[in-house]
């Protein structure tokens, strides 16, 4: 049983490390997007699984993130675009899985080729959800979309938390980052990729 020390905050930048207690992380009272006074809050919810099964699900959520008026509803939409681009993602997949093994069940060829095929058919799809809703979404949405704060997870033993991950988050206005790394008394350190 690992018992949950206090925040611990690292940064490059804009790119930040948090372990310990993720509740204890804080947000300075401007909007993260321009810098008015907030109206609204938005989480930063990250999901691994690093042993498979459904169970083994890992979710850190990040809570608090304050918005103003203005760009609270251009966040919202963003995630929309990603929840489409995703939704998107897997329906050309499935129909390229569908297109790839009609062609080669016309073509006789082998089932270790047919597996290949699901996978990039799927890795196809990806690329396309990419291009096709995410790029021309937010050149034709550009005023209307603000980009989020972005983390993920990974895997750490010394991460001084239940959950024994950190969070490696992305805080796209160089101003509130910093803001944000002041407020957190966050140590300079190097990420690297
Ligand atoms: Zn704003």
């Amino acid at each position: 049983m690992t018992i949950t020390s206090p925040t611990q905050v690292g940064h490059e930048k804009n790119k930040f490390i948090i372990r310990g207690n993720f509740d204890g992380v804080q947000w300075p009272q401007e909007c993260a997007n321009c810098g008015r006074s907030p109206t609204n809050t938005d989480n930063l919810s990250m999901s691994a699984n690093f042993k498979g099964g459904r169970k083994n699900t890992i979710t850190v959520l990040l809570k608090g993130i304050p918005y103003c008026e203005i760009c609270y509803p251009k966040i919202n939409r963003s995630h929309d675009l990603s929840c489409i681009q995703i939704f998107a993602s897997g329906l050309f997949g499935v129909f390229l899985c569908v297109l790839f093994i009609v062609w080669q069940s016309q073509n006789d060829t082998s089932v270790l080729l047919c597996g290949a095929s699901v996978v990039a058919a799927f890795a196809i799809g990806y690329g396309l959800s990419w291009l096709l809703v995410k790029q021309l979404g937010n050149l034709i949405l550009k005023s209307k979309l603000a980009e989020p704060l972005s983390g993920n997870l990974k895997q750490d033993p010394e991460a001084g938390n239940v959950k024994g991950v950190r969070v490696v988050m992305t805080i796209p206005r160089i101003e509130y980052a910093s803001k944000f790394a002041e407020l957190n008394n966050a140590q300079e350190i190097t990420i690297g990729k």
